[in-house]
This record gives C-alpha cells, sequence and structure tokens, in this order.
C-alpha cells in the first residue's frame, strides 16, 4: 500500500506534502524550496522545464514559458480573457489550447507537467514511489475544470482519491473542523492573480460552501505590475526585456520585504552602465498597492450577502494566499470583517497542508481496517475543581480524533492549563499526567473565552494534543508517546483501582460538581438579597438564611449526598427571589 500525498495545484505556485507520524508535512525539492512556481517553459530542444528555472524565463521568452495555466484548464475558448503574454489557439467553443514551439497542448497538459514534477520531488524525499493523491481546485470549479485537473493528475501518473475544495482545506488546516456545529466562517485567499472569498458553514463534521465570489484576475500580480510601473518611472531607464527581468525580480522581492520591515532598499548593478540603487517605504507600497486590494471589499460584501450573513456571524475569518502576508491586506480584512483574521498557519501553505490532511483521513480510513489498536485507558484533562474530563474514553479504536470546547471558569482569566490525564479516576490527582501547558487566551468574562482541547492519536499510538483559544487562533500542541504504549501491569493496576475506590470516587466527583454550584449560588444569592430582600416576607427571607447556613454546614463535611441536598433546598427557597429579579430585568427596572 502506498501513501497518499496532498496537493495544492495553485494559479502561481504549487506544493505537494504527506501526513508523517500523525502530522501533515510539506516536502521540499532538491533546492531545499517547497514552493514550486505554477511555470512551465518549452526550450528550442529537449523536454519541459518546470518550476523556479521555468519562472526566470517568463520575461526572456514570453512566447513559450507558461504560466496561470490554471485559468485555461477545463474551460473553452470564450469562457477566459487570453490576456497572457503566450499563445492560446482554438476555435471559439473549443477547448482552449496553448500554442509554444509550433505545438498545441491542452491546459492539463502543462498542470501534468506540474504535477509530475512535484511527484518526482516527493518520490526523492520520501524515497518511496508516490501514486496516490487528493488534489486541490477552486471552490468555484465546474466539473469541467474539476475533470479536467484530474486528468492531469492521472497524466502524470497519480490515482486522483480525491478533488478538494481550496478554502475546505484551508479550514482543515487551520483546524477549524474542531469548531462547533453550524459554525461559519469566511476564507480570504489573496493569491498571485486570483482572488476568492469563501463563506462555509461547518455541519455533521463537514465544511458546506455557502457562497464564492471573488476575481479571476486580481492579485499579487497586480501589485506587482503597479510597483514595476513605479520602480521603471524613477530609475528613467529604456525598458528593454532584460532590465525588466531584474526590475521584476527585485520588485517581487522588494514587495514581500516590506511585509516584514518598513523599508527596504533595491541595488540594481550595472543597468545600461550605471547602478540603481533606491528605497522604497512600505508607506510607498502600500499607496500603489491600495486601489488594488480594495478591490476585494466588494467581493467579500457580496459573498456575504448571498450566505446571508453578517460579518458577526462568522466565527473565524481565515487568510489564504501569500499576498495575504501584506499588512495593508491583513487591515482591510480586519476592517469588512469587523475583526482581526486568524494569522496561525502560513497562509501561501495552508491550501496545501488541508490536501494532506483530508489524504490522510483517507488513507487513515483504510489503515483503520488493518490497524485495530485501542486506547488501553481513558485520556482526557483536568477541569475546574480538579474533575477528570474524558476526551477519548478507554477502547477507542485508533487513530482517533477527538475535542471538546472548554470555557474559562474565572472572569479576567488569562490562560488555562492544560494537564493532560490518562487514568479511569474521576479526580484528577488520581490519574497519571502525560504533560501539561499553558494556554493563553484573550481575557474575557467568565464563560466567554473559547478554548478547543483536541486530542489525537495516530496510527502509531503517538498522542498528539493540541489546544486553542478559538478567538486568537492562539494554540499549543504537545506531543507524547506514552498514551497507547503502557504496560499490561500498569493498566490492571489503574483498573482494579478504579474499582476499589469507585464508592468514594463517585463520591469526590459528586461533591465536587455540587461544590461548584454551591459556589456560584452563595454569592449570587447574597447579592439577590440586597437588590430585591425588601420585597419578600420576614419568613421567606429567615428560609433563606438558614437554607444558606445549611449549604455552608455541608460543604464543611465534604459528603456529597447532604452537600447535594442543601443546594437543592437553597435552590428551593430562593424561586421567588429569582423570579423577582427576572421580572425587573424583563420590565427595564
Ligand atoms: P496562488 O494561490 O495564486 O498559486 P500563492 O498563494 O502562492 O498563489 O501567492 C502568491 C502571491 O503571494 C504572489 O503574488 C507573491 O508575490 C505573494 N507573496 C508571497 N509572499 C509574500 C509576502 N511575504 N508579502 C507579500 N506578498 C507575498
Ligand atoms: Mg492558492
Amino acid at each position: 500500500m502506498s501513501v497518499t500525498v496532498g496537493i495544492d495545484l495553485g494559479t502561481t505556485n504549487s506544493l505537494i506534502g504527506v501526513m508523517e507520524a500523525g502530522f501533515p508535512i510539506l516536502l521540499a525539492d532538491e533546492n531545499g524550496e517547497r514552493l514550486t512556481p505554477s511555470v512551465v517553459h518549452f526550450p528550442a530542444e529537449g523536454a519541459a522545464i518546470v518550476g523556479r528555472p521555468a519562472a526566470r524565463m517568463r520575461t526572456l521568452d514570453q512566447e513559450n514559458t507558461i504560466y496561470s495555466a490554471k485559468r485555461f484548464i477545463g474551460r473553452r475558448v470564450g469562457e477566459e480573457a487570453d490576456d497572457v503574454a503566450y499563445r492560446l489557439a482554438g476555435e471559439k467553443g473549443d477547448p482552449v489550447m496553448i500554442r509554444s514551439r509550433g505545438a498545441n497542448h491542452a491546459p492539463e497538459e502543462i498542470a501534468a507537467e506540474i504535477l509530475k514534477k512535484l511527484r518526482t520531488d516527493a518520490e526523492r524525499a520520501m524515497g518511496e514511489s508516490v501514486t496516490r493523491a487528493v488534489i486541490t481546485v477552486p471552490a468555484y470549479f465546474n466539473d469541467a475544470q474539476r475533470n479536467a485537473t484530474k486528468r492531469a493528475g492521472e497524466m502524470a501518473g497519480f490515482t486522483v482519491e480525491r478533488i478538494v475544495n481550496e478554502p475546505t482545506a484551508a479550514a482543515l488546516a487551520y483546524g477549524l473542523d474542531r469548531l462547533g456545529e453550524r459554525s461559519k466562517i469566511a476564507v480570504f485567499d489573496l493569491g498571485g492573480g486570483t482572488f476568492d472569498i469563501s463563506i462555509l458553514e461547518l455541519s455533521n463534521g463537514v465544511f458546506h460552501v455557502l457562497s464564492t465570489n471573488g476575481n479571476t484576475r486580481l492579485g499579487g500580480d497586480d501589485i506587482d505590475a503597479a510597483l514595476i510601473a513605479h520602480l521603471a518611472e524613477r530609475i528613467e531607464h529604456p525598458h528593454d526585456a532584460a532590465v525588466l527581468a531584474r526590475l521584476r525580480e527585485a520588485a517581487v522581492e522588494v514587495k514581500h520585504r516590506l511585509s516584514e520591515s518598513e523599508t527596504a532598499d533595491i541595488e540594481l548593478p550595472f543597468v545600461a552602465g550605471r547602478s540603481v540603487s533606491l528605497t522604497l517605504t512600505r508607506a510607498e507600497l502600500e499607496r500603489i498597492a491600495a486601489p488594488i486590494v480594495e478591490r476585494t471589499r466588494a467581493h467579500c460584501l457580496r459573498a456575504m450577502a448571498d450566505a446571508k450573513v453578517t460579518p458577526a456571524d462568522l466565527d473565524e475569518i481565515i487568510l489564504v494566499g501569500g499576498q495575504t502576508r501584506m499588512p495593508l491586506v491583513r487591515r482591510l480584512v480586519a476592517e469588512i470583517f469587523g475583526k482581526p483574521a486568524n494569522t496561525s498557519q502560513n497562509p501561501d501553505e495552508a491550501v496545501a497542508l488541508g490536501a494532506v490532511i483530508q489524504a490522510g483521513i483517507l488513507s487513515g480510513a483504510v489503515q483503520n481496517v488493518v490497524l485495530l489498536d485501542i486506547t488501553p485507558l481513558s485520556l482526557g484533562i483536568e477541569t475546574f475543581g480538579g474533575l477528570m474530563s474524558v476526551i477519548i474514553p478507554r477502547n477507542s479504536t485508533i487513530p482517533i480524533k477527538r475535542g471538546e470546547m472548554f470555557t474559562n471558569a474565572v472572569s479576567g482569566q488569562r490562560s488555562m492549563l492544560v494537564r493532560v490525564l490518562q487514568g479511569e479516576r474521576e479526580m484528577a490527582r488520581d490519574n497519571w499526567e502525560l504533560g501539561k501547558f499553558d494556554l493563553e487566551f484573550e481575557q474575557a468574562p467568565k464563560g466567554h473565552a473559547r478554548v478547543g482541547v483536541q486530542f489525537e492519536i495516530d496510527a502509531n499510538g503517538i498522542l498528539r494534543v493540541l489546544a486553542r483559544d478559538t478567538k486568537t487562533g492562539r494554540e499549543h500542541t504537545v506531543e507524547m508517546t506514552s498514551a497507547v504504549d503502557v504496560s499490561d501491569e500498569a493498566v490492571e493496576k489503574m483498573l482494579e483501582d478504579s474499582l476499589e475506590h469507585a464508592f468514594e470516587d463517585m463520591n469526590d466527583r459528586a461533591f465536587t460538581e455540587a461544590k461548584l454550584k454551591a459556589d456560584e449560588m452563595l454569592p449570587a444569592v447574597r447579592i439577590a438579597l440586597t437588590q430585591a430582600g425588601g420585597e419578600l416576607s420576614a419568613e421567606e427571607k429567615s428560609a433563606i438564611t438558614a437554607r444558606v447556613a445549611d449549604v455552608e454546614a455541608a460543604i464543611a463535611t465534604g459528603a456529597a449526598q447532604p452537600l447535594k441536598k442543601a443546594v437543592a433546598a437553597l435552590d428551593e427557597a430562593t424561586q421567588r427571589l429569582a423570579a423577582i429579579l427576572v421580572e425587573r430585568a424583563v420590565g427595564g427596572r
């Protein structure tokens, strides 16, 4: 059985990756590059050249250097604008063909060249043959475009296991499959040549595309062109192809640098006998790019209108595409959606990572049949009051992935200690601690923080615990190997102990739960009495005071049943008091 790779076949850049020990990783070519430009150059003689060396030929041999072929895949003449620097062929209504060196190439043949290169790189990196793949496509691709992409995969020697939507893959990479049912997210994807905005909804663990919008002619390339024009003016020079080629490279590089720093220098030695050196500031670049970036806004508004959502309905905004590294783009996104985007993943790698995760899920299903390993003991985390909260129960089949949402117990809390526990006992202190870490989250009122904790055990028995503040995207991952690999004696001892202490354990848990409730009620009752006590009769008031005293006494005994009873009695005694307060709240006073 061979591995399944995940591939982002991008308009500008393509990537390939694979699951390794439960982790998605992207594979590099022999130069250590993970991003392969989606460019194919046909030289006068010999085989097609793919990737970075082909991209260098873009300005030097425009006719025979094919970029952005993805625009034409599965398209007919007339459906796509033909403003590319190479030649197209075909009668109106026929499939678009790309013409180079006297031959016609179908766009999927160009894509197949790129996929072949990725496949060769992956095989070299992994030292084994690769024949199965998951490939991503834009959400708006129609059947013809999807089928042509699949054919490209087959021409490159792959069995295409699945075609996956790019925004869905990105959402998987950002871990958003752990959000709650009916969560809605926006995927803002600004790549080299295209802009896509998609609104997705999670239901039954699957992402559904509610709407997509965008522009297949809007992206980083437009910013490059505007910047090159600006620079060409500043260096006042006749624009022959060689100078333009160098200027282009320098412009793209300076654009990337200005995403990190405020100023960047451009040095172009020996431009027609002189050296050019100038400085560009981020503010200047932003002035040049602003009208281009601004054009994404209308598409976002349309996509939200079509999906019938407002920014407030969206749980997360995620950034995809290299151009979203630009601070100006991030500011605009925050402005459009009323909150900052999640930036926890590399935007130009998210789609590929998601494709890899999807590939892993598909091949994991196959492994399931062969490998029936189980978790010998329950795994969970400690929650408020020292209780064990089980996330993966004992005897679960691995690989397995389970998550739960937790919240803050205290107002203004800024971090949560995640203690990863193994065992069958009710109280955290009686289980084994596998590890712990602190997850910081945004300060929030009690019960408002949303921290997702996910446990994933891969086929190799490695437990990966991921905790994420869904608000900020801040997350923490730890990995441990001891979750499945536990000695039989230890497991037996734990099970014996849990039986032996079953009674006290249950009492401890029941007591802790009742005490948590009491801790909430007592201060609330006190406040209610000062606010509305005047409306109660003397008997009612003294009954409440007596029940409060009962609860306090029961807490001191440490016994669960009496405390539960006392809490229930206090609840009963304060019914009318609670009703008065509710009425006041509803009545607006
Ligand atoms: P695609 O999805 O179209 O294949 P990518 O997601 O790889 O494209 O995005 C490519 C675009 O991102 C290019 O225009 C590139 O210049 C731009 N880009 C990459 N890195 C940065 C950066 N650090 N700052 C600004 N733009 C960047
Ligand atoms: Mg892309």
